[in-house]
């Protein structure tokens, strides 16, 4: 019997996978990185693991975007958070550095 933590570890797994894939397809294919932006967070949800933070980072709350670095985001360091921007949309989330 797998345990409720090696469910976790396996969507974990996936979602850092569904990641990697969103950014590699993020300049082809925006519409297809999204996708894989929307089942990681689906996996999280059902599987209760939590996105880290370093991939919260990495899209938008409110379009669902893939936000890649230097593309279609802005970062702003406001003492111990950094304020993310989409650009696609305009939505603006804290997160700590
Ligand atoms: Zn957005």
């Amino acid at each position: 019997m797998a345990g409720k933590s090696r469910r976790k570890e396996i969507a974990l797994e996936r979602i850092y996978r569904l990641f990697e894939l969103a950014e590699k397809e993020f300049e082809k294919n925006p519409e297809r990185s999204k996708r894989y932006v929307a089942l990681a967070r689906k996996l999280s949800t059902r599987n209760k693991a939590v996105i880290p933070t370093e991939l919260k980072k990495k899209f938008c709350k409110k379009c669902g975007g893939f936000l890649k670095k230097g593309m279609n985001v802005e970062f702003k360091e406001i003492g111990e958070l950094v304020e993310i921007k989409c650009k696609e949309c305009g939505f603006s989330f804290k997160k700590s550095i």
